[in-house]
């Protein structure tokens, strides 16, 4: 059970009302290179110097947070513990569960509290935007990539719910999206995070069934046979998902062969997929695996999608 604290919200006696863009809560999203970051820390940056300029009667606390990425999986760029932007960092905490803020709560107080990369930690982050609505003095700005690489909503690190979940809890009002410059055709509005290799010079969109983490970012990773993978922002009309097609047909024959509850033959799909061998052990093996959506045991498989 959570404190309750009362406090009048009758305007003029509430410290953080006085300042007019400072909401309740807040996201910032978009692709990669919309300066997201940059945007959370400048509403910590911004409240700070309001907060010196007219200090209120009781103290505010600032917490920053974002999620301990797993290193093995995604890489460690950018995993000190600090919200890191290309201009601006701003000191934070790592953990691995959202609910983990609770503890450091000041509950006679005001708290803000700015929370970086939803898409990479789990679920509960949808019950702490819960209890900063139930409560007073709670507030809430949190910052994620709201489309993963294949241009569909970020499922969180638990694969149970997706971004498309974390927006719905916000209020038009509530909501920033912000855009990035096309690496394509140089203009602004980018919208979607592409993944791509770089190979003998040429620009090749990734396949659909890429993992869904991979090094990459601001860092180029070229491996021994000369490729590299690369993020841009695109325009979603220069957006490329090759090979959707060939995972959608093979996803919904997982789904229809498995409709009575019985597990699935996964030889059964492979003879009925005009799918190669390798490039359906690849998929099957690979993303039907990591992301939960197939349970396989021996030649068995059970589909358990739950984003
Ligand atoms: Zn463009």
């Amino acid at each position: 059970m959570l404190p309750i604290i009362k406090k009048s919200l009758a305007n003029g006696e509430h410290p953080i009302a006085k300042h007019f863009h400072f909401k309740k809560k807040k996201i910032f999203y978009g692709p990669m290179g919309a300066e997201k970051t940059l945007h959370l820390i400048s509403e910590l940056e911004t409240l700070t110097a309001f907060i010196q300029q007219d200090p209120p009667a009781e103290p505010i606390e600032l917490l920053a947070y974002k999620p301990a990425r797993d290193k093995r999986k995604i890489g460690e760029c950018n995993n000190e513990s600090e919200l890191a932007s290309r201009l601006v960092s701003y000191p934070c905490k790592l953990i691995e569960d959202p609910i983990e803020i609770l503890d450091d709560l000041k509950w006679d107080r005001y708290n803000i509290i700015a929370y970086d990369e939803v898409q990479f930690g789990p679920s509960s982050i949808l019950k702490l935007i819960d209890i900063v609505d139930m409560h007073p003095n709670l507030y809430l700005v949190i910052a994620a990539l709201n489309l993963n690489f294949r241009g569909e909503p970020y499922p969180l690190s638990d694969f149970k719910t997706t971004m498309i979940d974390v927006l719905r809890k916000f209020s038009y009002e509530e909501m920033e999206p912000l855009h990035a410059i096309c690496n394509v055709c140089g203009l602004t509005g980018a919208t979607h995070t592409q993944r791509a290799q770089i190979e003998n010079g040429a620009i090749n969109a990734s396949p659909y069934w890429d993992p869904l983490h991979k090094l990459g970012g601001s860092e180029v990773h070229v491996n021994e046979q000369g490729k590299a993978d690369i993020y841009q922002a695109r325009h979603v009309w220069e957006f490329e998902a090759p090979g959707k097609d060939t995972w959608v047909l093979l996803e919904q024959m997982f789904k229809h062969y498995g409709a009575n509850g019985q597990p699935v033959s996964v030889q059964q799909v492979l003879e009925n997929s005009r799918v190669s061998p390798e490039l359906f052990n690849t998929i099957v093996r690979g993303r039907f695996v990591d992301e939960k959506i197939l349970r396989i045991q021996g030649d068995k498989a059970e589909y358990i999608r739950q984003y």
